[in-house]
């Protein structure tokens, strides 16, 4: 397919640097220190690839974490071997076999999956109980895990972990709150706990836990920062993603001219404009206004305008050699130069986590 000269020339590309991730994972082994790590590789690993993320993470870690017992069946099926942690659980009955036979670790945090375990006839060996201490999505009330525990005991599923989410780890609310209400219940129970996300891990070691205890670390792993204060650098992280592609127009505006749809940029003086094959149908958000960080030819500039389906606009007026054919980085660090996915995140409104699991399939990838 890459080779054929039937294969897309319109220069957008995605790019994944599986190098970038491993050194990702390893600032997160060393935050944990002795707990063991869940690579949280969801939603096609925050859309980097979940097969090629895990085959780059093999091994290093100690688990993946991801949603679909399908997914997870795939994962045994490439031979990954570490306890694979099922984030949802199991949805229906007919789930509950497979996760037997491939060793899955379903959380459960219903009384619907504690029926339907009950009517099954083979139960997986491993769980995690999840507790709310007040996100208020999914898991038990403080005071119905005991019972919890005990129907699952009861059915034979004794290799528990107690599990919870903060809600807040990544704001200035902090976790204190979740954590002592974990602690509370975990207190003299005697199972390990899983507790840390990616701002968990990195802000509060309180919560990391130690040997046999699991941190499930996501978008740290992606090279992105969890708090908008701190950049991703700061962090010792490194970008795995990065969009780019090409100029494949030039404009050159006069003063009072304007660009795109609704002309909701205006040009005060003359002014060079590059135009980039990379739009919202790509998967580039299309609330990110005017100024969003963008890299051409080297140079970090600015956009224009209202983001189109197919294209986009960028201010040359920094760039004087940029012509077309010029590389372009819309985030990540590519041949147009560095640009902070979370900066323009930040721009559109939006988190990276939407960016990268919104780079649409039309994209064609390439591992660096
Ligand atoms: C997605 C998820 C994580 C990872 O969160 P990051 O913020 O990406 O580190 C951890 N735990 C649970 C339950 C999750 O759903």
């Amino acid at each position: 397919m890459q080779n054929s000269v039937f294969t897309t020339r319109r220069p957008i590309r995605l790019r994944i640097d599986l190098t970038a991730l491993r050194h990702n994972f390893k600032v997160a082994r060393q935050l944990a220190g002795a707990a063991n790590l869940w690579a949280v590789i969801k939603a096609n690993a925050y859309g980097h690839g979940q097969f090629q993320a895990a085959r780059a993470l093999d091994d290093l870690t100690d688990g993946f974490a991801l949603l679909e017992t399908e997914n997870a069946i795939a994962l045994r099926e490439r031979g990954h071997q570490q306890p694979i942690l099922l984030l949802e659980g199991f949805f229906a009955p007919e789930e509950i076999v497979a996760l037997a036979r491939f060793k899955l670790t379903p959380v459960i945090h219903s009384p619907a999956q504690l029926e339907m375990l009950a009517t099954a006839d083979t139960r997986p060996e491993s769980a995690c109980l999840k507790v709310n201490t007040g996100m208020n999505r999914l898991g038990f009330r403080p005071q119905e895990v005991g019972a919890a525990r005990q129907q699952l005991e009861t059915l034979g599923i004794r290799r528990l972990t107690l599990m919870s989410h903060f809600a807040e780890a990544d704001t200035a609310i902090g976790i204190a709150a979740q954590l002592q209400c974990f602690q509370q219940v975990a207190a003299g129970c005697g199972l390990p706990v899983s507790l840390a996300n990616s701002a968990a891990l990195i802000r509060y070691p309180e919560s990391r836990g130690g040997k046999g205890d699991w941190a499930r670390p996501g978008i740290m792993l992606y090279g992105s920062s969890p708090f908008a204060e701190t950049t991703a650098a700061q962090l010792n992280l490194r970008p795995v993603m990065t969009v780019e592609s090409r100029l494949i127009g030039v404009q050159t505006l006069a003063a009072g001219e304007r660009v795109g749809y609704s002309g909701m940029f205006r040009a005060d003086k003359s002014l060079r404009v590059g135009v980039v094959a990379c739009g919202y149908a790509d998967g580039y958000p299309r609330p990110a206004p005017t100024g969003t960080p963008i890299a051409v030819a080297g140079v970090l500039t600015r956009t224009l305008g209202r983001v189109s389906m197919d294209m986009l606009a960028c201010d040359l007026s920094n760039a004087p050699e940029a012509q077309i054919g010029s590389p372009v980085t819309l985030w990540g660090d590519g041949e147009g130069g560095a640009v902070d996915a979370d900066a323009v995140a930040t721009a559109a409104g939006a988190i990276s986590y939407e960016l990268f699991c919104a780079v649409a399939s039309r994209v064609p990838r390439v591992e660096a």
